[in-house]
């Protein structure tokens, strides 16, 4: 409602400016609005100096792809893996209430965190997967859990809007610079890789899709938001690799849908969205291997900004699809590796195995074997641990089958 207001007396204010009716205390009225607003909220010096001191060669990987690929992890051909999330159980939800409302103090909380993460690092070694993740059993939403350790951040208590279906999220708002003071995710990391010899995904939002799922700054331009939050995530990358992180994803799913409506704008946005992204991830050591993710977004037309965003590794959403976006994807020579998700996590069915086999052999016929990764089209967090374990068997399980074929006919 407050939004709403506001939007009216904005209205109210533009008609009065068009028929030239402003008086002067309503102009000065806006200025000392600003000017309380700058007081409040002065703007930070030392991220102003980093976005004024930025080079080229921060946007850019000291290495290109083709001479990094050997030096990063070695991994089975089909490599499986998840996207992050597992399900947030009312378990999981109970305990974040239950720390919001000091029921739980922040030892007793992490404590319950982490023994999520341990149950399902089990889970998915004894599955056979072969990138782990920690499960996201910390967040409530990838852009507010961000929005939340970051400065320059601000939230409603009921502001919520629909996001997918029935599920609501509460969008943050950005108010003032970026700043990250300490590491974000750095501590779940570290509990789930101290379990497993397998290597686990650091797991981070990427900054277009924080900047497009928050409402943003009117003050200063979307670019410059989109690189201050670049700059904070940046740090966390760093961070998670002194870590021991190996692969890193960083999930971009809102990059196509902040695109402006006028096609003749597009390569201006294209152009500042993709740099934010590398801004975030060229830090990275060349035998880091980057991932990222995208859901419903269709490739055709951006590909080659697809492409400039350098990952090593892009998952995306494909079954729903029926694999248009792989052939997208692999009609523009696209010369990374693809996870294509092979299942639709949208849905309560568990696939079959043979479903699975079905959508990995196109994969097949349309991409070489080393560039394909395996695994399901988004996140899990919506679904229930019944739906989870068997479809992530099966999925394993297609993987397998598929390897030994491809090792048939290249015998
Ligand atoms: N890592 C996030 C998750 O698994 C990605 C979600 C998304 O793409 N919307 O939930
Ligand atoms: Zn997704």
């Amino acid at each position: 409602m407050s939004f709403a207001q506001q939007k009216l007396q904005e209205v109210v204010f533009l008609a009065r400016t068009i028929k030239g009716d402003n008086t002067r205390t309503e102009q000065e009225f806006i200025e000392s609005t600003w000017s309380t607003f700058e007081e409040f909220s002065p703007a930070n010096q030392s991220v102003q100096e980093r976005l004024k001191t930025l080079k080229i060669d921060d946007f850019q990987r000291s290495l290109s792809y083709g001479l990094r690929l050997d030096s990063q992890i070695s991994l089975p051909l089909f490599s499986t893996t998840t996207i992050g999330s597992f399900p947030q159980t009312s378990e999981v939800r109970q305990l974040r209430v239950r720390y919001k409302r000091g029921e739980l103090n922040q030892s007793e909380y992490e404590a319950a965190i982490d023994a999520q993460i341990a149950e399902s690092i089990k889970l998915q070694e004894e599955l056979g997967l072969d990138v782990l993740v920690h499960g996201e059993f910390e967040r409530t939403d990838m852009v507010e859990f961000f929005g939340q350790q970051l400065s320059g951040f601000a939230f409603t208590e009921n502001g919520w809007v629909q996001s997918y279906g029935s599920r609501y999220v509460r969008p943050p708002i950005i108010y003032g610079d970026v700043v990250r003071s300490e590491p974000m995710t750095v501590r779940e990391f570290q509990v789930a890789q101290s379990l497993t010899e397998k290597p686990v995904k650091g797991m981070l939002t990427a900054p277009v899709t924080i900047l497009n799922w928050s409402y943003p700054r009117i003050d200063v331009s979307r670019s410059e938001q989109a690189f201050q939050i670049a700059l904070a995530l940046r740090d966390e990358v760093a961070d998670l690799e002194a870590a021991g992180a190996k692969v890193i994803q960083v999930d971009e799913p809102a990059l196509r849908e902040g695109l402006p409506l006028k096609p003749q704008r597009w390569s201006e946005y294209l152009s500042w969205a993709v740099d934010a992204f590398r801004l975030a991830t060229a830090v990275a050591q060349p035998q880091t291997q980057i991932h990222t993710h995208m859901c419903y977004c269709e490739f055709g037309d951006i590909i080659k900004d697809i492409e400039r965003l350098d990952a090593d590794v892009i998952s995306i959403e494909n079954s729903r699809s029926n694999n248009q976006t792989l052939r997208e994807i692999t009609e523009g020579g696209y010369s990374h590796q693809v996870g294509n998700g092979v299942y639709d996590i949208h849905s309560p069915v568990v696939p079959t195995t043979e479903q699975i086999l079905q959508q990995l052999r196109t994969g097949v016929a349309n991409l070489p074997a080393k560039q394909i990764w395996v695994n399901p089209d988004c996140g899990l967090k919506t679904r229930g641990w019944e739906e989870v374990i068997p479809s992530i068997k099966n999925m394993v399980e297609a993987a397998k089958i598929l390897r030994e074929e491809v090792n048939t006919t290249v015998k």
